[in-house]
């Protein structure tokens, strides 16, 4: 079987270690192909995005790398782009990347009108759940599922990354069952919406090794994505060389059990399905 994961990080944001070292863990875990993708620079401070003044180098470092290790793996250049509504395209990545995560890391303001974070700290996002919104998070969540929606429209990333983390603070305050038909409803639109444009989703397992919880997006949309014939990607958002295939069985039984089979891999620089 063909394995890739085009969604790492490393210490140019907040992954641990270099690209070299990566490298090292992706050949160790016998991929064939592997992108970095660390977190774009932002306007506003936070503690895990890149710094703008070192993208230069990052975009520098992987031609290298990828001429170095040529015979034994291939390497591609991305980011994990937040999707901001009011960011324009930004011209120190753009036009230089061979792929892009989009996500969607923050959802409006927060109580003291930073941009908050969905998935940061429960007990911050909590908070500001309970300051602004009396803990509702029906309206949250319709809002986070807008923002994917325009995300896909507007900003059109390859792969649409960790659809539905917002529900890790279910694991702190049960706040939603997914069951709940406005959930599935949510969910669905925003379905369509991606399926319509043609984007990837990317089944991301990082909430399993991590935390113990399930994949980036549930088995059930996962299901139902497949009904809808929206290609998948099998990617690990690892933090540290070691995780680069963590949960990745899981993943592959995950999208066979929901009828796929195939995943659509960057190869030899295009983006074809592959038996999973
Ligand atoms: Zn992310
Ligand atoms: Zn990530």
């Amino acid at each position: 079987m063909i394995l890739t994961n085009y969604h790492s990080h490393s210490h140019y944001c907040d992954g641990k270690g270099s690209l070299e070292e990566q490298v090292q863990g992706a050949m160790a875990q016998g991929l064939s192909a592997f992108g970095f993708s660390s977190h774009c620079p932002l306007p506003f401070d936070n503690q895990w995005s890149m710094k703008a003044e070192r993208l230069p180098q990052y975009l520098a470092e992987t031609p290298q790398l990828a001429e170095k290790y040529k015979h034994q793996i291939q390497l591609y250049i991305g980011l994990e782009i937040d999707f901001l509504p009011d960011m324009p395209p930004n011209p120190l990545w753009e036009g230089k990347l061979d792929f892009s995560v989009g996500s969607v890391h923050y959802c409006g303001l927060n109580q003291a009108e930073q941009p908050w974070e969905i998935d940061g700290s429960s007990v911050a996002f909590l908070a500001c759940l309970d300051a602004l919104y009396g803990g509702d998070i029906q309206v949250v969540i319709k809002k986070y599922y807008a923002l994917i929606r325009q995300m896909v429209t507007t900003m059109k990333p390859d792969i649409v990354g960790h659809l539905d983390k917002i529900k890790i603070h279910n694991a702190a305050r049960p706040l939603f069952a997914e069951t709940e038909s406005w959930y599935v409803e949510e969910v669905e639109h925003t379905l369509r919406v991606i399926a319509q444009a043609g984007l990837m989703v990317e089944l991301n397992t990082r909430g399993i090794y991590k935390k113990g919880l399930e994949l980036y997006p549930s088995p059930w949309i996962v299901r139902r994505m497949k009904e809808l014939d929206v290609p998948i990607c099998i990617n690990s958002d690892s933090h540290r060389p070691e995780e680069i295939t963590a949960s990745f069985d899981y993943a592959h039984a995950c999208a066979r059990a929901a009828g796929y089979q195939t995943k659509r891999v960057l190869l030899a620089h295009n983006w074809q399905d592959v038996p999973l």
